[in-house]
This record gives C-alpha cells, structure tokens and sequence, in this order.
C-alpha cells in the first residue's frame, strides 16, 4: 500500500493521506491550508488525487484545517461516503457552511476592490467553493460509531476511537488486507491534552506497522491546567472589584465552551458571586448547543454535572447575544459583566465593536485566552500597545490587558508520549505530522533514543510504503 501525504507534513494544516492498494483508494481527511497567502495557494486538488477515483472519505474531526478542502473534492466530483462521527458531523456542518459564506464574502470583497480601481478586465477571484458545494458535502457524510471497526472500501476497514481533541473527535484505526496480508496503520489525528474541559482523554491503541503521530507541541508541555485556572480566578476576582466589563476574546467553537465550563465552576465554589455572561456570537452559540446535544461524549465529570442539573444552575446568568441588536444592547450594561466574543485574536468579529468601546476605560478587564499570531490586534495588546487602531478610530489602552495561557486543546509532548508509549511496545514504524520543525524534531529525537523505533518527518508530496 502507498500512503500520499497531501497536506500537514511539515505544515501545521492541510491534514490530507491518501491511501491506495491494489483494489481501494480511501482519504483521510481534507483539510485547508490556512495561515498565509502562499498556504491558502496550496488549497487545491492536488495531482495524484482523482476524485471520482475516491472509494471513501473518512474524518478525524471538523477543525478546518482537516475538513476545509472537503466541498472541493466533491466540487470536482466526488459522490462517495465521509465518515465521520455524529457529533464531528454536527460541527462540520457549522464550520464549513461559515467557511463557504467567508470565502464567499472575501471574493466579493477583492472583486469589489477590483471594480473600484477600475481592472475590470482582471481575473475575478472565484471562492474556492460555495454554500451548495457545502451542502452536497454534508448530505454525503455517514455516521460512524466510535470503537466498532466497519469496513469502508474492498480490504479496508477503520474503527475510530476518542482523541479528547474537540467534541467528537477521533482518532483511526485501519486495517488493510492485501493478496493476503494484513497491515495496520493508525492516524493520531489531534490529540487533546489529558483533563481537558469536557472531553474524554484521548484513546490508545494496542498494534499498528505504521503511526501517524501528530507532533504540534512536540518539543513543550503546556502550563498545568489548576494554574491556569487560579489565576483566571484571581483576575476575575480584581475585575469585580472594579466592576468593569471583562472581555474575552475567544474561538467559538472549543474554548468559549470550555471557559463556561471553568466558569461554573468558579460560581459554583462562590470564588465570585455570578454576575451577567454574554455569549456575542452566533456561532458559539450554536457550538453550545451542540455540545448540550452530545452528553453521551461528556467525560464522567462533566456527565455527573449535567445529571445533576448542576452546570444549567451554575451558568443561569449566561446569555445569549445572537442578534446585531443584542450584541448593542450589551454596551448598555453597567458594572461587571463578561463579555466572550470571537475572533479568538481580535481580527475580526464582535470582540473588535467591545474592544472600541471598552478598551480606553481603566475598569476594563480584557483576558487573552489563546494564541495570538504576529501582527493580530491581540498580539499588539498582549505587547503592551498604549494605543491601538480600531476601525480606523485612534482607541488608547486603559483597560488591563492579561494573558491567560494553559487552555490548548492539543497535547503537550509528555501527554503525547503518554499516548504513543501503549502503541510503541508493537513495535511500528513511526511519521510525525502536523508539525513545525521545532516539535518535529524534538518528538524525533526522543522515539528514537527511548523505543529505538524508525521515525519519519515525510514533507507534503511524499509517499510511505507499508
Ligand atoms: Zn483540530
């Protein structure tokens, strides 16, 4: 069998293994380039890869960067089945239909821009597909149960199991039986980092010839999660004293769940006494929802909770803002609220019209929850920034600026190792993904000192053969 790897070699995104024996040919996720212009390039089918060639599809989990070239395979004439589990399938069906419209609005936009400068005749920007290749997507997709191995092509069947990643999250097991050979390969998918809000640990595995890990932290461990959340505590406990909004940005689906999570948690244990949280955006809102569907994916914690009705008492003060009229109204609000809002690193969304308003008040609490890429609104805040532009208005910085780090939903190299350390005792060849060359490496050097084991780090383009 040949195994292709069309994206996330040496890439953090663009998830993409081809993989083809004598009688199938199966994909394991599509994902989107994302970060740059010549990434966002690379958002193609690429050669070697015939559509309407492909037996199956199946899907480690909804995040874009493994699901967003998705509508373009079936663009380009893809009829088969996705798999994928039913919780992945709900998120899917958010994030890629908030893709299309994107993608949608930002070629109107560059065509707009064209128009005005009078180039015309230029080449018009086409989105790289639309809502109706979105919904032929989703109508394609199959509900696949965690743990029961199914088959998915001639002499190939899969069984997924939790990778405590996001909600519905998988990692995949795959058999191949070829002129009377069996082979396993596993594909880690993202792995989440162990007591993660939520979620179950990730799953492991016993056997497999070959694994695909994935090595995003490979070379650090994260903050121990009960830090993190003392000092969220502690500054939540500051901005009540002040009685100022206290705005989180944060990424709709995934984090904003998991600081309600904290949150209840806080109210529950009378840290502070609950106070109004607003949720300005319609996508949390609907990830929420989702998340209120699947209590059956719930880790025993958060199961024990929401049997007791506990979570909905705790968070009885959160509201939802879906409206453009709500999100206002929110700015009428006196004294201490929360507000948590996307996009996660201030480049866009509702957070950009509270961070306007609010940001020049020294009463003003704005907590940093996550990664903020170099040149985001987020990053110059996190910095220090005295000043800031914000739709085009000159906004001085009053308001206190904290940075809350701890909160990934990947594993960190010591969970990673915790996971492969039950599959290495098999024995497999190794091919690290997903990562930069810093976590690379460093997972490198360790699987080989410590299990003696042949490890790979395959760049986008090369083929393995098992
Ligand atoms: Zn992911």
């Amino acid at each position: 069998m040949n195994i292709t790897l069309h994206g996330a070699a040496g890439d953090v995104t663009g998830s993409a293994y081809l993989v083809e024996t004598g009688d199938s040919c199966v994909l394991v996720d599509f994902g989107m380039f994302q970060g740059s212009q010549v990434l966002e390039r690379k958002n193609t089918i690429p050669d070697g890869l015939n559509p309407t060639r492909l037996d199956a599809v199946a899907l480690t989990h909804a995040h874009l960067d493994h699901s967003g070239r998705l509508p373009l395979l079936v663009k380009h004439g893809y009829r088969g089945p996705i798999y994928a589990t039913d919780a992945t399938m709900d998120m899917a069906d958010l994030i890629l239909r908030d893709s299309a419209r994107i993608q949608e609005s930002d070629a109107r936009r560059a065509n707009r821009k064209l128009h005005e400068a009078g180039r015309d005749g230029s080449k018009r920007l086409v989105p790289l597909y639309d809502l109706d290749d979105v919904e032929q997507t989703l109508a394609l997709m199959e509900d696949a149960p965690y743990q029961e191995p199914f088959s998915i092509a001639p002499g190939v069947s899969i069984r997924l199991v939790d990778s405590g990643h996001m909600l519905g999250s998988a990692s995949i097991e795959m058999t191949v039986e070829e002129d009377g050979q069996r082979k396993v390969v596993v594909f880690s998918g993202d792995l989440g980092p162990r007591g993660a809000a939520w979620l179950r640990d990730a799953e492991t595995f016993q056997y497999a010839d070959l694994v695909f890990l994935e090595s995003t932290y490979g070379d650090r461990d994260h903050r121990p999660l009960k830090e993190t959340l003392d000092e969220g505590g502690a500054i939540v406990v500051d901005a009540v004293k002040r009685q100022g909004k206290i705005l989180v940005p944060a990424f709709a689906i995934g984090r904003t769940q998991q600081l309600l999570y904290h949150l209840a948690a806080m109210f529950h244990e009378g840290v502070v006494e609950k106070f109004p949280v607003f949720v300005d955006s319609p996508m949390a809102i609907e990830a929420t929802t989702i998340y209120a569907q699947h209590p059956e994916l719930y880790d025993d914690e958060a199961i024990e909770l929401a049997r007791e009705g506990r979570l909905k008492m705790d968070l009885s003060t959160v509201k939802a803002a879906r409206t453009v009229e709500q999100s206002k109204a929110i700015n009428d609000v006196e004294g201490i609220c929360m507000v948590i809002a996307s996009s996660g690193m201030c480049n866009g969304g509702r957070i950009l019209h509270h961070l306007r308003r609010n940001l020049s008040r020294p009463e003003t609490s704005v907590i940093i929850v996550g990664y903020q890429s170099q040149g985001s609104l987020g990053r110059r805040l996190v910095d220090g920034a005295k000043e800031v532009y914000i739709f085009g208005d000159r906004i001085p910085v009053r308001a206190s600026i904290h940075t809350l780090g701890g909160f990934s939903a990947h594993a960190g190299q010591s969970d990673l190792l915790r996971w492969f350390d039950v599959v290495a005792q098999s024995r497999p060849r190794v091919a690290l993904t997903y990562g930069e060359d810093r976590g690379r490496n460093a997972l490198t050097g360790i699987i080989r000192k410590r299990y003696r084991l042949d490890v790979q780090t395959p760049m986008q383009g090369d083929v393995i053969q098992l």
